[in-house]
């Protein structure tokens, strides 16, 4: 019987300082699994050496693989690429900058074993992450778990064990407005989670500002979920019932009280809150419509440039 095969897929945009330290330790859990493995490293426009470095280590060790994007498309774009190529029957994603200790992968791999389809692994600390982040991201998993009808687990990020079975239904959603973790819970099957202590990023600045995290974390809530759209009509529905009262009020005041002069702040107050609403509401249309438009165009994913390990038209 042949042995299962383990992909690793790697997002990477210009780590140089994390590949070679990632490989070493990667390799040296890998080795003491009983499976065989391919590492695909997905470079996702990389300016700095990236490429370089990793087609050493394709040069130097087959079980490296490798995509070339032919420019940056962002993270959850490069892990769907990885996926969509790797050829296990497990595909564990993990960052490239080693927040996501390699050390944890035999813990991912024992639960798949024992039939799980998906593992992720569930940060139970997060190391070297300024207060604002971790703030944000306490709040975005709580809001995201209250308006989403599937289970997206709190406190996962990208790194997990996905099954064959998990990998094939993955292919076929093709959105582009991408919120991958949350799709792998969608897609459902038996799921669990392994506790792991994230570590700090160990080279290298976090590639993700504050607004793509806040991209990312508008996709992942506005794909899974119209609750801001219902919000939109129930705030319009309660401010429709306030102004109803409200223009009573004014036609009382008028023709049975027959005071109708003062009144500059009121109407400033309504005039401010209305216009207030009215673009809040806007905006969340356009969120909604903005992704739809993406959608609509149908363009694909993303755009490979080279490919190493995959024999077609080997290009170095
Ligand atoms: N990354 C990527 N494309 C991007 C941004 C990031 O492939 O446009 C990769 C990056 O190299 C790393 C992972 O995605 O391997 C996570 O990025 P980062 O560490 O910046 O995110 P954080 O850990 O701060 O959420
Ligand atoms: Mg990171």
């Amino acid at each position: 019987m042949r042995n299962n095969i383990l992909s690793i897929v790697i997002p990477v945009y210009n780590e140089e300082d994390n590949i070679p330290v990632l490989y070493e330790r990667l390799s040296e859990v890998l080795k003491g699994l009983e499976v065989d493995y391919e590492i695909v490293f997905v470079d996702d426009g990389s300016s700095d050496s990236s490429w370089e470095i990793i087609r050493e280590l394709h040069k130097k060790d087959n079980s490296v693989r490798a995509i070339k994007f032919s420019r940056n498309f962002g993270h959850q774009i490069a892990i769907t690429s990885g996926i969509d190529n790797a050829i296990g029957d497990a595909v564990i994603t993990m960052d490239a900058d080693l927040q996501d200790p390699p050390e944890v992968i035999p813990k991912l791999v024992d639960k798949w074993k024992a039939g799980y389809e998906v593992v992720y692994a569930v940060r139970e600390r997060r190391e070297g992450e300024n207060f604002l982040k971790r703030g944000f991201a306490w709040l975005f998993y709580r809001v995201l778990k209250k308006i989403t009808k599937i289970d997206i687990p709190s406190d996962v990020g990208d790194f997990r064990l996905l099954s064959r079975k998990v990998v094939e239904e993955l292919k076929k959603l093709k959105e582009h407005y991408r919120f991958v973790r949350g799709l792998s819970s969608w897609i459902g099957f038996k799921q669990t989670g392994v506790q792991f202590v994230r570590d700090a990023r160990f080279k290298g600045k976090p590639k993700y500002s504050f607004w793509k995290s806040l991209r990312l974390a508008l996709n992942g809530i506005v794909s899974f979920s119209i609750a801001p759209l219902q919000l939109a009509s129930y705030m319009g529905f309660i401010v429709s019932i306030f102004s109803f009262l409200y223009a009573i009020w004014a036609i009382i005041a008028r023709f049975a009280l027959n005071r109708a002069i003062p009144g500059w702040t009121s109407i400033i107050v309504v005039v401010l809150f209305l216009g207030g609403v009215q673009l809040l509401t806007l905006g969340i249309i356009g969120e909604y419509i903005g992704r739809t438009y993406g959608e609509i165009k149908r363009r694909p994913l993303y755009v490979i440039d080279k490919k190493l390990g995959y024999d077609i038209k080997e290009e170095m």
